[in-house]
């Protein structure tokens, strides 16, 4: 495995890890699916006025907010309702997602609504500018309250090397330092609480909320069933999965879930496609009853945080084994 290929994201570990090297293999990823490759190659784009953002108009009245100058190239998605506004993720922080969607809002002609945001999970690639709204929904885990709660404070020097790991191009906003980067924390006031398979409607369309602990104790997982949307946050991406229990049960119990859906469009949190093929979810369960078999014998990787975690690479997909990620 070469230094690009932990370029995996997902987490920001590895980011960190990798050092300066830019490319983004893994994060590339091409869908094979030719609808998929007209609708990416056709879908509107709108450059923010911060130079950060790549809006993507996408599918079903939704917005793809990009960041392709971080290594991360993390999106983070606004669903359009009729009565509110839903938020898939806050993104980096590096520039102002609240002032890109009022831009947005105003090129597209869209009405102005009340936002709320539901954190695909509270690593801090999608947390960045939630400070920037008062609604953020999720699970009641006390990682995510701590995580949302706390944020970071800048100057730690291993967030300075993340936040440093940028991609030539788009260049961030002037203002930005990677050593003056912090994650505001926000009052745990405007967390609300939601449960396992709660509905969430936006009145005219409605999203099941499924609970996933493979990635993160907390991950939300959103389903639209009359239109057969999938967003998996980061439980799922197409050429890298990462669990942080022992034995795998929490990742295959969520593929055996993710391939019993019907699915007609599934959105990427990382990446420099934001549709996933359809048969990603399948290849990747077959792939992980091979690791769950013993068929695939182990490498490891030295982890940022110290200790050593288990890449099980089976199929062109790698299945990272960090139990330490929800430490930070
Ligand atoms: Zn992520």
């Amino acid at each position: 495995m070469n230094i690009k290929s932990f370029r995996s994201l997902l987490t920001l570990a590895i980011v960190v890890m990798a050092g300066s090297v830019c490319a983004t293999d893994v994060l590339i990823h091409d869908p094979e699916q030719k609808e998929f490759k007209e609708v990416m190659s056709n879908a509107k784009r709108i450059h923010t006025s911060d130079g950060w953002f790549e809006v993507i108009k996408m599918p079903n009245n939704i917005y793809a907010f990009w960041e392709p100058g971080h290594v991360e190239l993390v999106n983070s998605f606004l669903i359009l309702g009729e009565s509110f506004d839903l938020l898939y993720d806050t993104g980096m922080g590096i520039a102002s997602i609240k002032n890109a969607i009022a831009e947005v809002r105003k090129i597209e002609g869209l009405p102005e609504r009340k936002i709320v945001v539901v954190n695909s999970h509270a690593h801090l690639d999608h947390i960045g500018d939630n400070h920037e709204f008062d609604e953020l929904y999720g699970f009641n885990s006390e990682w995510r309250i701590r995580k949302i709660t706390e944020g970071i404070p800048a100057g730690n020097k291993k967030w300075i090397d993340y936040y440093a790991s940028l991609n030539e191009t788009p260049k961030p906003p002037e203002n930005y330092s990677p050593s003056t980067m912090s994650v505001p924390p926000v009052r745990k006031d405007k967390i609300k609480f939601i449960n396992d398979r709660d509905i969430i409607d936006l009145g005219n369309r409605k999203f099941t909320a499924i609970l996933s602990k493979s990635h993160t104790e907390d991950s939300v997982v959103l389903y639209d069933a009359d239109n057969k949307l999938l967003f998996t946050g980061d439980v799922f991406s197409p050429a890298i999965l990462g669990f942080i229990e022992n034995n795998g049960d929490d990742l295959y119990k969520d593929l055996v879930l993710l391939d019993s859906l019907d699915v007609a469009y599934h959105y990427n949190t990382h990446g420099a496609y934001q549709l996933s093929d359809l048969n990603a979810r399948s290849k990747a369960l077959k792939a992980f009853e091979k690791v769950r078999k013993n068929e695939v014998k182990p490498y490891e990787v030295e982890f940022f945080v110290g200790e050593p975690n288990l890449v099980y690479e089976v199929d062109g997909i790698q299945f990272w084994h960090w139990p330490y990620q929800s430490h930070y």
